[in-house]
């Protein structure tokens, strides 16, 4: 236990759910949330906004290394990230700053400099991390590891529902096939691919509503918890 509460990791594929429930539960235990794909997606907007060619592994860390993170809890339990002083907000989730992430995120060494920010945020307990390495590298030694997985074909049928929703005509098909070539490459990538740490407790949500992983989460924790 630290000062401030237990560590605590969510990793998985995307589309599981890991955001939604991890925040949720952060918020019953006190605790802060933090999607450390927001890092990444910072790095990835400032080589687009600057230009810095993204296969360049160089020039990606140089740049990583001026960067100047820092995060502060919010109500909602979510921990608001700053860069060099500014919120970036909803422009960290356009379709570009996603794809360049996804190229950022090979680099070996820009990694590195983004696990030690993502480490100084949890430093002192009370905190819900989530991301794809978190339980492997970021944080080794927390106290509570989780590992959410979803069939394909459900998280599928997710983002259609989603899509349609927002007004979209979706094709089960070509997103089915998006996210299977997702999971692949996160799974085999060199740097950090996405597996389940050990002793990693794995939560299938395929069957799962919502409330019921969380309710799972909690019950979990419950178990650690001083
Ligand atoms: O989770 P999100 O979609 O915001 O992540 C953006 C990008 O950052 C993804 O392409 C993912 O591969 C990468 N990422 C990562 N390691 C993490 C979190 C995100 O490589 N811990």
């Amino acid at each position: 236990m630290r000062k401030n509460g237990l560590v605590i990791s969510i990793d998985g594929t995307a589309g599981t759910g890991k955001s939604t429930v991890g925040k949720a539960v952060a918020l019953k235990l006190g605790y802060g949330f933090l999607s450390t794909g927001e890092l990444y997606r910072a790095l990835a907007y400032k080589v687009y906004e600057k230009q810095v060619p993204a296969d360049d592994g160089a020039a990606v860390l140089a740049l990583a290394k001026q960067l100047k993170f820092s995060f502060v809890r919010q109500p909602d339990a979510v921990l608001k990230m700053h860069v060099d002083g500014e919120y970036l907000g909803a422009k960290l989730h356009l379709e570009e700053v996603g794809n360049v992430a996804s190229q950022v995120s090979t680099h070996k060494e820009a990694r590195a400099i983004l696990t030690e920010q993502m480490r100084l945020a949890g430093k002192d307990g009370g905190i819900i991390m989530e991301g794809r390495d978190i339980g492997t590298v970021v944080l080794p030694d927390a106290d509570v590891k989780f590992y959410m997985t979803a069939s394909a074909q459900e998280r599928a049928k997710r983002r259609v529902k989603q899509l349609k929703e927002a007004g979209e005509n979706p094709n089960y098909d070509k997103i089915l096939a998006l996210i299977e070539e997702r999971d692949y490459r996160d799974s085999h990538r060199a740097a950090s691919p996405l597996k389940p740490a050990e002793g990693a407790i794995i939560i299938d949500t395929s069957s799962l509503t919502q409330d019921e992983v969380i309710a799972t989460v909690l019950e979990k924790i419950s178990h650690y918890a001083a």
